[in-house]
């Protein structure tokens, strides 16, 4: 450290430091320093490296003494060059001391200002300057900051003796106190600080830099700037700097000012020089709004060589950063002085605004603007939001989970029913609720916002408000409700009150905010446009492209999802079809039906249903992709719950209502989402799918006798073992060719599975064998590989992130080194079967942008998210194609750091433990694999390769094991437990 350079100097034209510093210097300290070489006018100072700030809290809160000699001699030659001294009584250089990490962290950290002022300089500050007020007053103000930010004296303490004062003069504004007043005021400063604590106002000067220096690095620890650097997520920095700068006055009468600028405007871009001023103000006062402000173009009428000035300095800032800046300036008795440049934080529209244009401008590149905009900015576009000024005024009742983004305002009701007959009588509604069931939806569609007091970031109301664009803060501990009252953070509403949710931060507020309505520019179109290029022009290895699906359960969903432009759809959930009530009923009697002869006579009415929703999105999709997936109802958030709906189905199936009653008690289950779901259904109901292959079958046929072009994919759930697969995938190819050999049309339908589950993850290479794709649903795998269960996260999350536990919640980033392991392994081992397997994620992840772009690494082809998210995934993919250059990926590889060049691995690889198997796969199919190649499409794939291999197996060994299987079970699950007891060893050795 000794020898290591601690201090850096700028002023008169030249600085030891520059922009590409920041991580040394600061963002404030590079840029005071970039600025200063570009002969801007900017008060001569130096910074003290953020190295210093890791010594400090290292050291104990203390410098070794080449630090200490260091930053003293910078202090002496910023004295030779301003030709004063710190404190000096007769003509003091007064400073400031700032801080300025890396990263912009406005507010979060402490500022002094007018540092140097004593007992005694103050008077030669009055006689110097000839304004006694002036000085007096910069005293008091000094005293105040240094008192609160540096001896800990609450600032309320200062704040009530100058108001008493002011009222015992009878005076408004602080500006009508003289001289002699606030002389009066420091006295009474004083007293105030002695009295709190204990010690006497510091008069030495350098007692007071260090001092300042000090509480500058001691604020990059305190609560508020650790809160701020969690939520935005910053990490690794060593810490702030510490900037020590000779003041300029913007309080020295009416030729002096100071305000703040935009080279464009930070709300909407639009290329126009935006800001405010104060005439004879310091800085602070602009902050404090005691005052207002006044628009930056009025300057160009009041002083205009000032204004034309910083103009030309704004214009030369813009297009030396090639970015929007955002500055800090004085005017000190006519000269201008820059304090501060950095680039703007600037609104969603304006972001890709600014982007647009300056490409436009040939300013910056495409790959530039694509980096300038974040995931976040586009969020903000889609949704409405609270109108910022409203916000800012407002405070938080709680804070939940952010489930989907936007903001929500409306009345209170507490249950769906309510909401539906609120919302005919045309009134705005927020479902206030414990959590949501799929007989809530028509409550949800309805409601402008969905507040939950339980569940997760996958929990069913943040899922399907995703999914439908509504805004919802879910797991919001601060909410409980109780009948018909809900407390929300300590204070009682009842039904009809006025809330509005911040689904973006998770934020509820009490009453009717306003909001401000999302608009898609043509700006955004051009935008997404170069980031859907950009991921089309991507190639790791074998793969080229990264493409971005959607979720979409309803041909409107798609629709919408299209426009926002998915390539296709990565998730249909075949079970939130039936949300809709008309086919809920069916789905229910199909769900309790007693006998296969019941459930078909159920799965009957079903089919049309179906078939008219794939007929839909289809339609939608216009020949892109579509992932159906075959049902996974968690059975528990089907069956009727009420007495209402238990009656009302057992009026359905003319049965009574105690008989419904015993019905339901035998479905329920102890762990419904480790239950009977997912392709367990089917393996135990083969008809049930069977039914929705026929659907998705003959919706295809629709089309393309329509001339609509189809693409669809089948998609099975919950697959734990490659046995699953190949018990089910004959049963759907059997009946895909029953349907288009009577309709005379050849359809390519490939058929693939979810890895969700940890062991399919750990069996992928066997899994591939019966698969054409991968689809990695990453909601379950988290649960079951957290055992976290996805529904209930929210009564130990917060902490689990308060006690840094964890960083992030799981369901909502993946986790890149236990999923995300579990997902390369499954990449690595289902590509060494098939090289060119397609694999996807239709996980809430997919719409993550941490989770995108190790998706992009690990070597996926797409990503799947809500429609709503689909512009936010196009660009955090091209951002991820951007931030990964040289990915040549075949065979998966590691997300975390540069992924292997991994070899193709030829289909010939013997599974490890599954000898035996492969080989009597592989002997017993090729006949049917053959055929699946052609019918699936599956010839452009390693599946070609490896048909001879898998000899006859559906013709004779598979198919018959699976007729075995699929009678035994329909007889009963005993009857298979007492095989599996007389056989264990066989069963152990077969399992894949
Ligand atoms: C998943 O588990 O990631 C998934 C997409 O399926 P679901 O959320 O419907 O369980
Ligand atoms: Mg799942």
């Amino acid at each position: 450290m000794a020898s290591k350079k601690n201090v850096y100097f700028f002023g008169k034209g030249k600085a030891e430091g520059d922009a590409k510093m920041k991580s040394i210097l600061g963002g404030k300290g590079a840029n005071l320093a970039e600025m200063t070489n570009l002969g801007i006018p900017v008060p001569p100072g130096f910074t003290i490296s953020t190295d210093v700030c890791a010594v400090y809290y290292e050291n104990k809160n203390k410098y070794p003494k080449e630090i200490k000699d260091e930053v003293e001699a910078g202090l002496k030659r910023l004295e030779a060059v301003m030709k004063k001294k710190l404190g000096d009584p007769s003509d003091p250089l007064l400073v400031s001391v700032r801080s300025g990490a890396a990263i912009s962290m406005p507010g979060m950290m402490d500022t002094i200002l007018n540092l140097g002022i004593s007992d005694k300089s103050v008077k030669g500050l009055a006689t110097k300057t000839g304004n006694p007020r002036f000085a007096w007053d910069a005293y008091r103000r000094f005293i105040q900051m240094y008192g609160d930010v540096v001896m800990g004296v609450e600032h309320s303490k200062f704040e009530d003796a100058l108001h008493a004062l002011k009222k015992s003069k009878n005076i408004e504004m602080d500006t009508d106190l003289k001289a002699s007043d606030l002389e009066k005021l420091v006295e009474e400063y004083k007293q105030i600080v002695k009295k709190n604590t204990g010690k006497d106002f510091p008069q030495a000067p350098l007692d007071q830099l260090w001092g300042a220096i000090n509480a500058v690095f001691g604020s990059w620890m305190s609560e508020r700037a650790i809160t701020y650097r969690k939520l935005e997520d910053i990490r690794n920095l060593k810490g702030t700097a510490v900037n020590v700068q000779s003041m300029v006055f913007g309080n020295f009468g009416d030729d002096s000012g100071t305000g703040v600028c935009f080279s464009r405007d930070p709300s909407t871009g639009i290329n126009e020089f935006y800001g405010e001023y104060l005439m004879n103000a310091q800085g602070e006062d602009v902050v404090a709004g005691i005052r207002t402000p006044e628009r930056i173009s009025t300057l160009a009428k009041k002083n205009p060589t000032i204004y034309k000035q910083l103009v030309g300095i704004k214009n030369r800032l813009e297009k030396h950063f090639k970015d929007m800046q955002d500055m800090e300036f004085t005017v000190q008795q006519g000269e201008l002085f820059l304090l501060q440049t950095r680039n703007g934080k600037r609104a969603g529209t304006a972001a890709v605004k600014c982007a647009v244009d300056m490409v436009a401008e040939k300013l910056i590149d495409k790959t530039t603007a694509i980096m300038r905009v974040s995931p976040n900015h586009l969020d903000q576009l889609l949704h409405p939001m609270i109108d910022s000024s409203a916000q800012k005024g407002a405070k938080a009742l709680t804070k939940g989970l952010n489930a989907s983004p936007g903001a929500g305002t409306g009345r209170i009701v507490f249950n769906a029913k309510d909401a539906e007959l609120w919302h005919e009588r045309g009134e705005k509604v927020l479902l206030v609720r414990k959590d949501t069931s799929p007989e809530d939806i028509g409550g949800m569609v309805v409601s402008q916002g969905i507040l939950t007091s339980t569940g997760g970031m996958t929990s069913h109301a943040a899922v399907v408000a995703r999914g439908m664009g509504t805004p919802c803060v879910a797991g919001a501990k601060g909410v409980l409700v109780q009948g018909n009252t809900v407390e929300i953070g300590g204070k009682r509403f009842n039904e009809g009150d006025w809330i509005t949710i911040d689904g973006t931060s998770g934020e509820v507020y009490e009453g009717k905010l306003p909001l401000v309505a999302p608009s898609i520019s043509k700006d955004v179109n051009t935008f997404l446009k170069w980031c859907d290029d950009v991921r089309a022009g991507s190639v790791r290895g074998r793969i080229k492209g990264f493409a971005v699906r959607t979720n979409a359960d309803q041909p409107d969903d798609a629709k919408r999802a299209f426009a926002f432009g998915a390539q296709g759809i990565g998730l249909c959930r075949t079970e939130h079809m039936f949300f809709d009530k008309e086919k809920l009923i069916h789905f229910r009697a199909m769900i309790i039906a007693d006998t296969e002869d019941e459930r078909k006579e159920q799965l009957k009415k079903i089919l049309p249903l179906q078939q008219k929703d794939f007929y839909g999105i289809f339609k939608a999709m216009e020949g892109r992709p579509v992932t159906i997936r075959l049902l996974d109802p968690p059975l528990h958030e089907f069956v009727p719950h009420t007495e209402e709906e238990i009656g009302e189905l057992a009026g359905h199936l003319n049965i009574s209502p105690e008989k419904l009653h015993s019905k339901i008690g035998t479905l329920l289950e102890s762990n419904p989402m480790l239950g009977h779901r997912g392709c367990r259904l089917a393996v135990t109901y083969p008809e049930i799918y069977d039914m929705q292959v026929e659907a998705i079958a003959l919706a295809a046929v629709e089309c393309v006798k329509e001339k609509i072009p189809v693409h669809p994919e089948i998609m099975i759930p919950i697959v734990v073992t490659a046995r699953e697969l190949r018990l089910l995938r004959p049963n759907a190819e059997k009946i895909l060719e029953k349907v288009f050999t009577a309709a005379g049309v050849k359809i390519p339908v490939t058929i693939g599975t979810m890895i969700e589950v940890p062991r399919a993850a750990i069996r992928s290479a066997h899994i591939a064998k019966y698969a054409d794709f991968f689809s990695f649903g990453t909601n379950d795998l988290t649960q079951m590989t957290f055992a976290f269960s996805r529904d209930d996260i929210a009564s130990f999350l917060p902490t689990y992130l308060e006690k840094n536990v964890l960083d992030v919640d799981p369901f909502k980033t993946i986790d890149q080194d236990g999923v995300g392991g579990l997902m390369e392994l499954a990449i690595k081992e289902g590509r060494s079967v098939k090289p060119d397997l397609k694999m996807g994620i239709c996980g809430e992840h997919g719409g993550d942008p941490a989770t995108i772009d190790f998706c992009y690494r690990v070597g996926l082809s797409y990503v799947s998210c809500s429609p709503f998210r689909v512009p936010l995934a196009r660009l955090a993919g091209a951002q991820a194609v951007i931030n990964n250059p040289g990915k040549n990926i075949t065979g998966g590889g590691s997300g975390k750091t540069k992924p292997a060049t991994a070899k193709v691995k030829g289909s010939k690889k013997t599974v490890k433990g599954d000898k035996k198997m492969a080989v009597t796969s592989a002997k017993k199919k090729p006949a049917a694999k053959k055929k699946t190649a052609k019918k699936t499409g599956a010839k452009k794939t390693g599946a070609k390769k490896t048909a001879k291999k898998k000899t006859a197996a559906k013709k004779t060994g598979a198919k018959k094991t699976g007729a075995k299987k699929k009678t035994g079970a329909k007889k009963t699950g005993a009857k298979k437990k007492t095989a599996a007891k007389k056989k264990p060893a066989a069963k152990k050795s077969v399992v894949l």
